[in-house]
């Protein structure tokens, strides 16, 4: 046989290198014919990035498989219960215009396209509310499930808000001590092996020489292994997605008992947007801002402005931090024995958290897929390829689709996001499908599409976007079925609204009994 992959190394521990550990230690390893070594090195002198705390629902299934309880997870990271995005602002710019992008998939999806038959209703009722009822859920600070509901299990879909220092601290405690992975705390100073063949191993600042058969690179925006050593190119997406700085503080709350928002709030501003993400112990508040179309003072003042409004302190008091970004992907994640994941594999503005869930996607690819030996690694590294650059061509559809919608008129920010050279082919020809017939499944065709056609109907009918179905026969044969759906919806809402509890109140719950335990 050609030789074995056996050993695996991963290089950075944020949240990236740990959740990778994670999903490759707790399903690769226990193999008696292919045992798999894991080692993670991660540097005591380059800080990890600290921010990153929205969650798809997907982190859900990874903390069970990576074998975590969710009362650990909610009480150690600070967590809290995320159903979906608000946006304010986006459309017409008007500070009280808001919808919902939530995580529950419309009423009767998958065997009829509501959207549809929702535009004739659209003077009357929001298309979130037509659908789904978690936007109600949100507007009232309610969980989406209660005490009784079993870990991970849902009244509604959710994902998380969570602390992202504290989650890689409960991931390195989890990896180390329950699922066998080595960790190195040493700073890599050399790649050894030449740019055209294999890693074989790293040297660390303390002169030790790390081996390994498959190299992780988890080092952040350095991309110390896929770009430092072997110069894969960057390839710049800026064109589409203009913003490339943002400006974060975490926020107290104004008092302990505050209501714990339980969906991110994204605020539209002049050059950007502002993120607002509600945990137990303190809110998390940043703008994410064009550099091109605003200078940091502007942006300061404007992320200030928000704070103060919205309860909080002079923001000069909370050590406001700026991240510089390129917004892009590199041209390859995996190449030879080395594989990007994390933001060493790409980065983009985090208008939809979708950057965690492309760690959970890759790290579940490589557990899955992991190549038994060198020789089908390639086989292996070409089909990651292939569907990571997929993965990133719909993100950045899906985050352009926000902006070339809004009507906003008040900077040139908007204006340029509406030019038609930074519009990707892709989406522009979707869109103008769309102006016929509703977004439905058959226009992503991968099983596992990162954004399905119920996120595109969200976003679009939130932003107003103007949709002239046909009524042709087919159509008028489900209209009742439609109706049904709509009706089930709207009586669905009232009953469980009535049986939900907040969501501070339920956290609370938790975590004073797991302090009992
Ligand atoms: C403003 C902002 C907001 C974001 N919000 C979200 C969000 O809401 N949802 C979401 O999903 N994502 C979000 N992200 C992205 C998210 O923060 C990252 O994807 C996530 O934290 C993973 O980071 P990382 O582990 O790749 O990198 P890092 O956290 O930077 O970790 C890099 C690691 O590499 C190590 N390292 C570097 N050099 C060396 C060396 N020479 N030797 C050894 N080790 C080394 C470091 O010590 C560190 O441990 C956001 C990002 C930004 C910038």
């Amino acid at each position: 046989m050609d030789h074995p992959v056996s050993k695996i190394v991963i290089v950075g521990g944020g949240s990236a290198g740990w959740l990778t550990a994670g999903l490759l230690a707790s399903q690769l390893s226990g193999d008696a014919d292919a045992p798999v070594d894991i080692t993670l090195v991660e540097s005591p002198d380059v800080k990890t990035i600290g921010v990153g705390e929205g969650t798809w629902p997907t982190m859900r299934m990874t903390l069970k498989k990576i074998g975590i309880t969710e009362t650990e997870f909610l009480t150690r990271c600070s967590a809290s219960f995320k159903q979906g995005t608000k946006f304010v602002a986006w459309s017409s710019g008007n500070e009280d215009e808001r919808y919902y992008h939530p995580f529950s998939a419309p009423a009767g999806y998958g065997e009829l396209n509501l959207a549809s038959y929702w535009q004739d209703q659209k003077s009357r009722v929001s298309f979130v509310d037509a659908v789904s009822f978690q936007g109600h859920l949100c507007d009232r600070y309610l969980a989406p499930k209660q005490l009784a509901t079993p870990d991970y299990a849902f009244v509604a879909n959710y994902g998380y808000h969570l602390d992202a220092g504290q989650f890689a601290g409960l991931l390195q405690e989890h990896c180390t001590q329950r699922l066998g992975v080595r960790h190195i705390r040493d700073h890599v100073t050399r790649i050894n092996g030449a740019p055209d063949s294999d890693i074989r191993s790293l040297s660390t600042a303390s002169g030790v020489d790390i081996e390994g058969d498959l190299f992780i690179d988890c080092t952040g925006l350095r991309s110390l292994l896929l770009d430092g050593h072997y110069g894969i190119p960057f390839v710049s997406r800026a064109g589409s997605l203009f913003n490339d700085a943002a400006l974060a503080v975490q926020v107290p709350y104004s008092e302990p008992d505050a209501p714990i928002a339980s969906q991110t709030t994204s605020t539209a501003r002049p050059a950007g947007w502002i993120w607002d993400i509600g945990l137990q112990s303190r809110r998390g508040v940043g703008y994410t801002y064009s550099s091109a179309h605003t200078d940091d003072e502007v942006a300061f003042q404007t992320l200030r402005k928000y704070v103060h409004a919205t309860g909080g302190p002079e923001i000069d008091t909370l050590e406001p931090r700026k991240i510089s970004f390129a917004p892009g992907h590199r041209e390859q994640f995996w190449h030879r024995n080395c594989v990007a994941i994390g933001m060493s594999a790409g980065f983009l503005e985090p208008l939809e958290a979708s950057a965690l869930v492309m760690v959970e996607l890759a790290g579940q690819f490589i557990a899955e897929e992991c190549p038994v030996d060198r020789g089908s690694m390639s086989l292996v590294s070409k089909r990651f390829n292939k569907l990571f650059r997929y993965r990133w061509d719909r993100i950045i559809d899906f985050l352009k689709l926000h902006y070339l919608l809004s009507q906003r008129h008040d900077s040139e920010f908007w204006a340029d996001n509406r030019k038609r050279e930074t519009i990707p082919d892709s989406l522009g020809e979707r869109l103008e499908l769309w102006r016929h017939r509703a977004p439905w499944l058959t226009d992503f065709p991968y099983q596992d599409e990162i954004f399905s056609a119920a996120s595109y109907q969200y976003v679009l009918y939130g932003m107003g976007f103007d949709t002239r179905v046909r009524k042709n026969a087919h159509h008028l044969t489900h209209a009742n079925a439609a109706q049904r759906f709509f009706v089930e919806n709207h009586q669905a809402a009232n009953r469980i609204i009535a049986g939900l509890p907040a969501n501070r109140s339920l956290l609370n719950t938790i975590c004073r009994q797991a302090q009992q335990v």
